[in-house]
């Protein structure tokens, strides 16, 4: 598929469901795609692209922003407290925030740069040991937390379990954000953005329907 497809198919979910066309954004989600590809999509004009690594991403959009003008850049991986300055001096909003240590380190960063990325706070919806994420159970707290310490929450993000109903956990992380006043939710991937569309997804993250398959060898 292609980037103007994967845009057709979430304007018309969009409409079917009754939202405003445009409502949902479509990151692009970079990761791992050589080079070529994403100066690809960048070229058709998409702007808003998503990668898992700090490392990764320092080594790529550094000069892709000199280059293209109002790139926006998400992290969509998890964060280690040590990588939080570089971070925040690459991204423009963070999907990752699931722990107090994390929270904490970014309250003082925000004070110090005097500035921070947008946050998503990840819920671990399908209470998976070794996925990251707050479980569901302690959302509520954890979203006090980070709001004392006045943090730009501005969504949560979930990556639901491979071999489950997404819609399921799709639903969970509406309720979670509507009980908290939350308005952005993260959710959707190549196999289900369009799911994600009708059941409430401002940010859909969408990259092996847009550039291929990532080629990890
Ligand atoms: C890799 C990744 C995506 C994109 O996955 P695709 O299946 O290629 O669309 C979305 N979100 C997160 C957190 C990812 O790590």
């Amino acid at each position: 598929m292609s980037l103007s497809e994967i845009t057709a198919h979430i304007r018309k979910e969009e409409n079917r469901v009754g939202r405003p066309s445009g409502d949902v954004q479509l990151i692009a989600v970079s990761k791992v795609q050589p080079n070529e590809r994403v100066e690809a999509v960048l070229s058709e004009g998409h702007r808003v692209f998503g990668e898992n690594k700090v490392q990764e991403a320092a080594g790529k959009w550094p000069a892709f922003r000199e280059q293209f003008e109002g790139v926006k850049v998400h992290l969509l991986g998890p964060l280690q407290t040590n990588k939080a300055r570089q971070a925040m001096e690459l991204f423009d909003a963070i999907h990752s925030l699931d722990r107090p240590k994390l929270a904490n380190a970014l309250a003082r960063l925000r004070d110090e740069m005097g500035y921070c990325p947008d946050l998503f706070i990840q819920v671990n919806t399908g209470e998976e040991p070794q996925k990251a994420g707050v479980l569901p159970a302690d959302a509520d707290a954890f979203i006090a937390d980070c709001r004392s310490l006045n943090l730009p929450i501005v969504g949560l993000m979930c990556i639901p379990p491979a071999d489950e109903e997404p819609s399921l956990h799709f639903a969970l992380l509406r309720k979670i954000a509507q009980r908290n006043g939350i308005e952005g939710l993260s959710m959707g991937m190549s196999g289900d953005y369009e799911r994600a569309v009708a059941m409430g997804a401002t940010h859909v993250r969408v990259g092996s329907a847009i550039f291929g398959e990532r080629d990890y060898s």
